[in-house]
Formats: C-alpha cells, sequence, structure tokens
C-alpha cells in the first residue's frame, strides 16, 4: 500500500509542532515565505516517513494530509 504525503504550504503558519512531534524527524522548516508571510513545514527526508499521522494529528491548522495512493496491479 502507498501513501502520499501533502503539506498544504499556504494553510501552514510554521508553528514547528509538526516537526517536533514527528518520531522519525522527517520534517523541517522551509526559508521561504508563503503568501501570509509564513515559513511552512515540508519534508526534509520523506524516504524516512512511516505515514503515522501524527503530523496530521498535531497540527492546529489541518494543514497536513495523508492520502492513500492506489497502485496499479498486474492481473
Ligand atoms: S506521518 Fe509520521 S513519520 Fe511521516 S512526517 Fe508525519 S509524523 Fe513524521
Ligand atoms: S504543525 Fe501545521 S501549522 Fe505548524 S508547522 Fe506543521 S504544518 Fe505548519
Amino acid at each position: 500500500m502507498a501513501f502520499q504525503h501533502m503539506i498544504e504550504s499556504e494553510r501552514c503558519k510554521g508553528c514547528g509542532l509538526c516537526v517536533e512531534f514527528c518520531p522519525k524527524k522527517v520534517l523541517e522548516i522551509t526559508k521561504i515565505v508563503n503568501a501570509k508571510g509564513h515559513f511552512p513545514a515540508y519534508q526534509a527526508r520523506p524516504e524516512d516517513c512511516i505515514h503515522c499521522t501524527m503530523c496530521c494529528i498535531i497540527c492546529p491548522d489541518v494543514a497536513i494530509q495523508i492520502k492513500e495512493i492506489k497502485e496499479e496491479t498486474a492481473d
């Protein structure tokens, strides 16, 4: 099963909670400002993400989503 981890950078206020709580230290804060003047989080080490959803739960702005991606199956 494959998952896609998405951060809506325009919703993010760069509070750093997700960075702090990620058990795999996947997330960091960018140095690039968004339209609201915040520095959003991004996946610095996506290969380490275990899709635990901790960052989605902890984010006060509901800026992070994990979606299941349908994998192609050879029949
Ligand atoms: S889903 Fe879990 S491992 Fe992946 S970035 Fe969020 S908190 Fe970290
Ligand atoms: S917890 Fe949410 S608002 Fe805070 S840095 Fe992470 S994605 Fe942005």
